[in-house]
């Protein structure tokens, strides 16, 4: 088996990484970077990439998804949005895998998009159906049981 690749040089968020493309720099840590969108959904919508090029979650390695969220943690303190209350200003983290997911660059990047009010910002909606505990029940065996094969 081939050792994982930390860089596809035809990857665009890889070129930012590297300076080869500008992009507007927030935090960079051993792991992380991060900087502003380009086609921001929000003021100070920002994303934060691993240093590592994975299409997907499960493409990077746990010690560069590990430093993910102290960063977005120190961009929310820092762009105030970490405010202690559940009115006023909020924000959302995305992290999408997969076309129909809406993934569009294949380097996994975690969005910090902060929510002002209702114009600006992620529109969350999905269709959900009806509790049912005994499908639930049966799912859940189900799933404890892969999770127990996978160890
Ligand atoms: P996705 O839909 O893949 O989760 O989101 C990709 C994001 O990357 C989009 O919000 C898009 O605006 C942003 N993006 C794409 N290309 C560039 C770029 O060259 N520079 C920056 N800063 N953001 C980019
Ligand atoms: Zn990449």
């Amino acid at each position: 088996m081939s050792a994982p690749v930390a860089h596809d040089a035809a990857c665009i968020f890889c070129k930012i990484i590297k300076g080869e493309i500008p992009s507007f720099k927030l935090i960079e840590t051993k792991y992380s970077f991060s900087f502003l969108d380009i086609q921001p959904t929000a003021e100070a919508h920002a994303l934060v990439i691993p240093k590592f090029h994975g299409a997907k979650l499960h493409n990077v390695p746990d010690e560069y998804l590990a430093d993910i969220l102290p960063v977005t943690k120190k961009l929310a303190q820092a762009t105030g949005l970490a405010i202690d209350s559940p009115e006023g200003v909020g924000y959302n983290v995305l992290q999408n895998n997969g076309r129909i997911a809406h993934q569009i660059v294949d380097h996994v990047h975690f969005h910090l998009i902060p929510k002002r009010d209702e114009k600006t910002g992620l529109v969350v909606g999905w269709p959900s159906v009806e509790t049912d505990f005994d499908k639930l029940g049966q799912l859940h065996k189900e799933l404890l049981a892969k999770i127990e094969a996978h160890q």
